[in-house]
């Protein structure tokens, strides 16, 4: 095969792999990872909060000492000592004995994105629908194409997603006849809105659910990152049947070792653990040892108040800047925990046409359209305040801000910018393969 190009494996690729096309805002990430452009764009824990030595000398640790084990393969569902820590992180949100969680049910994954993909596999064939909240996670959507799934976008509004628009899209999809497996949903600190579905909500989306006969699968990497107090119970505190409870070390701890898990019904435990083997064996022994040596040994609790404490006050320079910058019009969401604000251009304006622009005046944010499967999303832009420091966070919103400006006065004076419908072609944003800038 030496000296074949691209095109030459174009028609041996298989048809899941068709759509898999990065975005064209892509190339454009490479140059926000410059120093000079300040980057709202990533997904990125402030990792310079962590006890870093102390860290460093845990995991030097694990090596010189433990080698034998921690370098070594493992078991396909992860350690019993990290699967019972994890039910310990679980209780700290409600999810405990008393709803049926135990160490037997849980099992550990190579990030938050490998148990989405599990599930995937577990229950999608190709054709088959599945529910998300508009917008969603933009890798749930990369995994959701990979298997050649169908997303409906459920509407959101202040209070997540919406429960009589979930009942109309159950019943627009029974009308189709089309299989309906799972509702994917990030109920608490979404990304990338920021919105917490609410108390009652979350009981009516669980009974419509349970009534149509479907799945849940809850993703929940930001819930312990609440910056006013706790959030609602998650969904499978509530209920223990049907529902996949995801979740990961990425945001609480460190993405880097690429630890997360499922929570899955007793039933379905072994088929999940088969799936994963296939993919990758066993998870690493070494980055679970580190994890459960973290949590056993470290502050982890005092870890997390630091964390929400750094965002907090960052997410307070985003909603300052955002109050005294944007130009009218604009809105956005006000998020009580997680890393990001959702805001809404005013009328007009096309976030992904304008993304050129702002990176030429050293800004990078993640246009809308990469959150919906639909090419949705244009007016839409997701700004992180977990990484950049508080005077960074206000320099990037008075450079969008200045973005923004000119486009409305070139609108003003030449009507639409040439280009901008683009990013509206349907099926054009699920093609946004998730990478780091992504997250
Ligand atoms: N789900 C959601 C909603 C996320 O935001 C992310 C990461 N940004 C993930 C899953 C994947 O997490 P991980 O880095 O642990 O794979």
């Amino acid at each position: 095969m030496t000296g074949t190009t691209l095109d030459d494996y174009t028609d041996r690729y298989a048809r899941r792999v068709r759509g898999m096309t990065a975005s064209e805002i892509r190339a454009l990430f490479a140059v926000a990872s410059r120093p000079e452009v300040v980057s709202l764009a990533g997904g990125a824990p402030y990792i310079a909060a962590l006890p870093l030595d102390a860290v460093g000398e845990m995991l030097g640790r694990l090596a010189a000492d433990h080698g034998h084990t921690t370098l070594q393969y493992g078991i396909g569902q992860g350690t019993l000592e990290l699967r019972e820590r994890i039910c310990e992180v679980m209780s700290l949100s409600g999810i405990d004995v008393g709803c049926g969680a135990s160490p037997e049910d849980v099992v550990v994954t190579v990030g938050g994105q490998q148990a989405l993909d599990l599930v995937a596999r577990l229950f999608l064939d190709p054709g088959d629908v599945v529910f998300a909240e508009g917008p969603t996670y933009v890798g749930a959507l990369g995994v959701l194409q990979a298997a050649q799934a169908q997303v409906v976008h459920v509407p959101m509004d202040a209070e997540g997603l919406i429960p009589e628009a979930l009942e109309a899209a159950i019943a627009d999809a029974a009308r189709a006849g089309r299989r309906v497996k799972f509702l994917y949903t990030i109920p608490t600190y979404q990304n990338p809105t920021g919105v917490t579905l609410t108390e009652e909500r979350r009981e009516r989306v669980l009974d419509i659910c349970e009534r149509a006969g479907l799945l849940v699968v809850e993703d929940d990497p930001y819930g312990q990152l609440g910056f006013a107090g706790d959030a609602p119970a998650p969904l499978r505190a509530r209920r223990r049947d049907g529902v996949f409870y995801l979740s990961t070390f990425s945001k609480t701890f460190a993405p880097g070792l690429r630890v997360g898990w499922i929570l899955a019904p007793h039933a379905v435990r072994d088929k999940l653990v088969i799936a994963s083997e296939a993919q990758i064996l066993c998870p690493s022994a070494y980055a679970q040892a580190a994890v459960t040596t973290y949590l056993s040994t470290m502050p982890w609790r005092e870890q997390l108040k630091v964390y929400r404490e750094v965002y907090r006050e960052r997410r307070d320079a985003m909603l300052d800047a955002l109050g005294d910058l944007m130009p009218e019009g604009t809105t956005w969401t006000e998020p009580d925990g997680g890393l990001f604000v959702w805001a809404t251009l005013p009328d007009g304006l096309d976030s992904k046409a304008m993304m050129p622009r702002a990176i030429a005046a050293r800004v990078a944010y993640v246009p809308g359209t990469g959150f919906y499967a639909n090419g949705s999303g244009a007016g839409n832009i997701r700004l992180n305040f977990s990484f950049p420091p508080p005077e960074r966070i206000r320099e990037g919103v008075r450079r969008l801000a200045g973005v923004m400006e000119q486009e409305i006065a070139m609108r003003r004076v030449f009507g639409p910018v040439a280009g901008q419908a683009a990013g509206r072609r349907r099926g054009q944003a699920a093609a946004d393969v998730p990478g780091p800038d992504l997250a």
